[in-house]
């Protein structure tokens, strides 16, 4: 029986006996817990759209196991997803971004402080549709700390855009992480997630995802990287996850075999149906 299983039966158990009393959600979240996010991108065009997905998720969510979903709508949809997630135990909002510059006067930007009262308990920075278009390394390490000094959980994401035989990705994605998270105090490693996110697997078909085995090894040098940096201990703290064409048919290869803590599901994520499934098949 794993930990988080023996954690859920006796704090049920506390309780039934009228024992437990609080019971912070990051207990309950423990490290064997899959972490999914949901990342709707530009999506969906309608607020009514919006509620209905989410609605639909929401309410099959007592099947999910030892899951926890993030859902990041556009900013424009904060509030219709928070609205209906509001009592989830198994469902959290996430921002797909956050500007962290000092003062008020950004035109068209969203703020550390709005993201808190909108019920946003997740961020993603530096995901490669922004890095592509706005984010800079330097700016990404900015969002990063500014984001998880706040309080938040943090996915910083990273990915080369391809990979050859000199295995450049590694150099590459050692630079991303290095420059996000080298100031980043220890106390708050706890709210890193690592979302490794291979540019040239984003937006495929689903047999264009990386391989399992691919996967493993790249875990395991994050893994490495990490532990250089932070120590072995703090290391074991870190969620790492992967995104890239995920789909309900190739999802359990990935976590399994490829030894990740959970996944960044873009596409995938609006097809209700397809995410459900995939959701309710993770153990
Ligand atoms: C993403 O948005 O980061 C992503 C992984 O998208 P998709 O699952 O559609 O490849």
């Amino acid at each position: 029986m794993n930990f988080s299983k023996n954690f859920l039966e006796i704090k049920a158990a506390l309780e039934k006996a009228g024992l437990f009393f609080i019971v912070h959600d990051d207990i309950i979240a423990c490290m064997s817990t899959k972490l999914i996010i949901a990342n709707w991108k530009m999506n969906p065009k309608s607020a009514k759209t919006a509620r209905e997905i989410v609605a639909s998720i929401n309410k099959q969510s007592k099947n999910f196991g030892d899951v926890r979903l993030i859902v990041c709508p556009p900013f424009i949809f904060l509030d219709e997803v928070s609205n209906i997630i509001s009592l989830s135990k198994k469902i959290f909002l996430g921002a797909q971004d956050v500007f962290v510059g000092q003062g008020v006067s950004h035109t068209g930007e969203i703020g550390i402080d709005q993201l808190k009262s909108a019920g946003v308990k997740y961020i993603l920075v530096g995901h490669s549709e922004r890095r592509a278009l706005f984010d800079n390394d330097e700016i990404v390490k900015a969002k990063m700390l500014g984001s998880i000094k706040s309080g938040f959980k943090t996915i910083l994401c990273v990915g080369e855009k391809e990979r050859n035989e000199h295995g450049d990705h590694y150099h590459e994605v050692k630079r991303q992480i290095e420059d996000a998270i080298m100031k980043l105090p220890k106390k708050f490693v706890g709210n890193l997630i690592i979302a490794y996110e291979p540019i040239w697997a984003i937006g495929r078909p689903e047999n264009e995802a990386i391989k399992p085995d691919q996967l493993r090894e790249i875990t395991i040098f994050i893994k490495r990287l990490l532990s250089d940096i932070f120590g072995a201990k703090e290391m074991e703290k870190v969620k790492i996850l992967y995104g890239g064409s995920v789909t309900k048919n190739n999802f359990k290869e990935i976590i399994e075999k490829g030894n990740v803590d959970g996944i960044l599901v873009g596409r995938e994520s609006l097809k209700v149906k397809n995410f459900v499934e995939l959701i309710e098949g993770i153990e």
